[in-house]
């Protein structure tokens, strides 16, 4: 479809997400769906939300959950969020904190405040889709931010507009499943001072770890270089949709204070506030509950894990490569080149009933063809086992 005349130009950059259009064949009966990075509903705390918003409603709660509130967010839920923050290694205040609705209203927020049009903004190749969606808007280019391996290969080529931000996902990447390790934490810290750039760290998986030690947050670790969170440039945004619910809207972020300021008013001039309800809901369910819940989440993740790796060694032909995270809900297979995922895909619905994300929607420059996205995190283990088992059939024949 053609622009109509009096949109802006931002408007001729936003496509449909190939994500959202496919995630709407997925209703029909027998499909097995690795696509759609979604928790699995069986694992939201929904007795603990039942409770929390039966008392948002009562008497002594009603007339302040149903009312406007602050545009910086809910101070009780900014205080637990301060002391998660420091359990994670982060030392901050609740003025360092912002609530959000979702994490995803953070990145187009940071796209917002950031990104003048042609200024540079560095991702991985691949990143996470939504957050090339939600920059995108601010007319940017994308160059790129090379993964895991070490200070020397975080190169930024030389471009035209200034680099404002580099974005990434440190802890099991959407769509990688990779993680950055220490030291690769340390070189972006580097390259960001080398660039005079902010650095955006989501951090929406973080809490989901299944085995190996936690690595600090790149926050966390500027903070020990600087001394004060006043002094970093790493903008860390945290999300409750994985570990809590995605349905409820609510994420953070955490930053130093003229950057929250500067939020805040992007706030609210967008939308005032995050919904008062949901912020109270939220705060009384994490104190309730966030650190009983997280293992039981973790639990079930893993085993699901686990079950897909194994059943990837058994059935996936030679010459087929996927990586091996340790944590969140997403495996990334590399299929021999020459073959191309969203092929793959249509032979796959059509023959076997079996869904997944071809992977170049996830590249900037729509390279990536031979790659795919599996997401573990909402089937059972015997429907993944059949699943992966109907994908090996696809690929030999
Ligand atoms: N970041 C990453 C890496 C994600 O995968 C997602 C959700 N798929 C988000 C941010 C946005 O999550 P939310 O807005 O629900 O917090």
């Amino acid at each position: 479809m053609s622009q109509h005349p009096l949109f802006a130009t931002r408007a001729s950059r936003m496509k449909a997400s190939e994500i959202r259009e496919l995630l709407k064949l997925l209703d029909q009966p027998g499909i097995i769906s690795f696509a759609g990075g979604i928790p699995d509903p069986a694992l939201f705390p929904a007795d603990a939300f039942a409770q929390a918003f039966q008392q948002a409603l009562g008497p002594e709660l009603q007339a302040q959950a149903l009312q406007y509130s602050v545009s910086e967010g809910y101070v009780p839920l900014r205080q637990w969020l301060a002391q998660h923050m420091r359990e994670i290694g982060v030392a901050c205040d609740i003025d360092n904190i912002l609530i959000t609705s979702g994490s995803q209203q953070a990145l187009d927020y940071l796209g917002k405040l950031f990104l003048s049009p042609g200024d540079t903004a560095l991702v991985g190749w691949p990143t996470y889709l939504g957050a090339l969606a939600a920059f995108n808007a601010y007319e940017p280019r994308f160059d790129r931010l090379n993964g895991n391996q070490g200070a020397k290969e975080y190169k930024a080529t030389a471009g035209e507009g200034a680099v404002k931000f580099a974005y990434l996902s440190a802890d099991f990447a959407n769509p990688t499943g990779e993680t950055v390790d220490l030291q690769g934490r340390e070189a972006l810290l580097d390259l960001a001072e080398e660039l005079d750039s902010a650095l955006i760290e989501d951090g929406a998986y973080q809490a989901l770890r299944y085995d190996g030690d936690p690595i600090p947050p790149i926050l966390s670790l500027e903070q020990a270089r600087k001394g004060s969170i006043e002094d970093c440039r790493t903008i860390y945004c945290g999300s409750f949709s994985k570990t809590l619910s995605p349905g409820l809207r609510m994420g953070w972020v955490v930053a130093s204070k003229p950057v929250i300021s500067q939020m805040v008013l992007l706030k609210q001039a967008a939308d005032l506030h995050s919904a008062t309800i949901n912020q109270m809901a939220v705060h009384q369910v994490a104190q309730a509950c966030f650190d009983t819940h997280i293992p039981k989440v973790r639990n079930v993740y893993r085993a699901r894990r686990d079950v897909m790796l194994n059943a990837m060694e058994q059935h996936m032909p030679d010459g087929v490569d996927w990586t091996r995270p340790e944590g969140g809900m997403f495996i990334w297979v590399t299929l021999p080149e020459g073959m191309v995922g969203s092929d793959l895909l249509a032979r796959a619905l059509d023959t076997v009933k079996v869904a997944f994300v071809p992977g170049q929607a996830f590249f900037p420059d729509g390279s990536g063809a031979n790659t795919i996205r599996l997401s573990f995190s909402n089937s059972d283990e015997a429907t993944i086992r059949e699943g992966i088992r109907r994908l090996g059939e696809v690929l030999r024949a």
